[in-house]
């Protein structure tokens, strides 16, 4: 058990996974993509154009991120179904306000996350970024 200890290591590197949930740059899974948290929502689009640590250029080409509104897109319409088969169950077949007033609100509500996780899952799976663990 003592041994086991002394393995674990202090710089942490994350997953792909986690540093697409955390909309970290690809490159080195480090800095972050966004200049502020997602609840600013006055502000939660503002992008950082490179990576604060290993100078990545977000955008990998010019028009990149069109790509991502296909995921917002997906992300939006996953939703829509999942609420929508909830709703059915849930309420027994309510009529068609109990689905429009959730809904609506519902998809409202995640506009400034799913944006943010769109680029990030977009970046990821389409940037063809090489990891980089040791950019410095
Ligand atoms: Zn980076």
């Amino acid at each position: 058990m003592e041994g086991e200890m002394s393995k674990i290591r202090l710089d942490v590197k994350r997953s792909k996974f986690q540093a697409m949930g955390e909309a970290r740059c690809p490159q080195c899974r480090e800095g972050k993509m966004f200049k502020y948290p997602f609840w600013r929502v006055d502000k939660f689009s503002e992008m950082h154009e490179n990576c604060p640590v290993c100078g990545l250029k977000f955008e990998v080409e010019p028009g990149f991120w069109y790509g991502a509104m296909f995921v917002s897109y997906a992300n939006t319409v996953a939703l829509l179904v999942v609420l929508g088969v909830s709703v059915f169950y849930i309420f027994n077949d309510p009529p068609i306000m109990y689905y429009i007033v959730p809904i609506t609100i519902l998809s409202l509500a995640i506009v400034p996350f799913n944006f943010r996780i769109s680029r990030a899952i977009f970046l990821h799976l389409f940037g063809f970024v090489k990891y980089k663990p040791n950019h410095s």
